[in-house]
């Protein structure tokens, strides 16, 4: 979200796989579909395994090369800039964190924030909730809860597009006029390649994908899943799906010994995440197991370039690492 205010600060995010995969063969495309030792992939191409970590997460609609990213980034930056009036559809974590960063960045604008629930941020408790709202409406947004904007309904408009002026009409009746748009209604999980594959047992009605104690789907020996793509009883973190990853890379480096290990095979337990939710450059909201804080002290917690630094350290890449 901080890209669509300050592109160049988060120029150092987007990062080509290859340069920190060294090693490794790198296939860019999508994966559509899997059997039991290969996976076939958009371009036609197909990738045999011995065996398969499934880290699909959420389907991501934001161009994957890396200059067009950045474009987008740009381009979104200069929609925001142009606009005197800014409505954010959704107040999940996307809806929150970006109007936080286009009401702290530019307090002269109008932000308007639409949000299906009765609470923002349904991800954190109620307490939390209550602080998001509370804190937006102190900097000036206003928050309709309870209310929907028909995203179909824009459907060719496009997120961000330049409204100039354009009145959105809620479920409620308000009216919002505004002069561009953003769609934060969140991604779903981005397992719809699995349908129909010998996988599609493994899928649950949110389309998650089972796993055992091991991140192994459906106890098959040399099928593993990590992220937000899995069941794991959690709340789907960036940093738990690195802790997976951890462990799935231990399991595979121990399978890959040869058989007779299975019972050795590292174990990975469900925890409490807290949970931040980013307010500007200066604020945050986060969500400890015991307690609920909001501003500038949760704001220094999480430093000023969202981790950015130091998870270049964690891939080997420098440029001011
Ligand atoms: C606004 C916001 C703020 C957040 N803040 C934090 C935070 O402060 N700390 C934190 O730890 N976490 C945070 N998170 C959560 C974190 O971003 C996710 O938990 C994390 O990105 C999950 O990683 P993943 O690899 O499982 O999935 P993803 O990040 O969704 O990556 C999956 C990738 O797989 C690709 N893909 C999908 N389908 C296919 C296919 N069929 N074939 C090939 N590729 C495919 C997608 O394009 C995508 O690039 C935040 C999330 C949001 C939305």
């Amino acid at each position: 979200m901080r890209a669509k205010v300050d592109p160049a600060a988060v120029e150092r995010t987007v990062i080509p796989h290859s340069d920190y995969l060294t090693h490794a063969k790198v296939v860019t495309a999508s994966a559509v579909g899997v059997d039991d030792s290969v996976v076939l992939t958009s371009v036609g191409r197909t990738v045999g395994y011995d065996f398969l970590v499934i880290a699909t997460g959420r389907n991501c609609t934001r161009p994957q090369r890396r200059s067009d990213r950045l474009e987008m980034f740009q381009r979104d930056k200069e929609r925001i800039a142009a606009a005197g009036s800014v409505l954010i559809i959704g107040g999940g974590p996307i809806g929150v964190e970006l109007a936080a960063e286009i009401a702290m960045d530019s307090p002269d604008k109008r932000v308007t924030l639409v949000h299906g629930g009765p609470r923002l941020l349904k991800v954190m408790g109620t307490r939390a909730s209550a602080k998001a709202l509370e804190w937006l409406r102190s900097k000036n947004v206003t928050v309709l809860l309870d209310q929907t904007v028909d995203v179909e309904d824009l459907a060719g408009s496009g997120s961000g597009e330049d409204d100039s002026g354009r009145v959105f009409t809620t479920s409620a009746g308000e009216t919002v006029t505004a002069d561009c748009h953003f769609v934060c209604t969140g991604r779903p999980v981005a397992s719809g390649w699995l349908r129909g594959s010998f996988l599609a047992d493994h899928v649950d009605a949110d389309g998650r994908l089972a796993v055992d104690e091991h991140l192994r789907v459906g106890r098959l020996k040399n099928v593993f899943a990590i992220g937000d793509i899995t069941d794991v009883p959690e709340a789907k973190q960036g940093y738990l799906a690195q802790r997976q990853a951890m462990v799935v890379s231990r399991n595979l480096r121990l399978l890959l010994k040869g058989a007779g290990l299975e019972h050795k095979l590292h174990r990975y337990k469900a925890s409490k995440a807290a949970i931040t939710v980013t307010l500007g450059r200066r604020d945050a909201l986060s969500e400890l197991p015991f307690m609920t804080l909001i501003g500038h002290i949760p704001g220094a917690v999480k430093p000023r370039d969202l981790y950015v630094s130091r998870t270049r350290r964690m891939m080997g890449l420098s440029w001011n690492g």
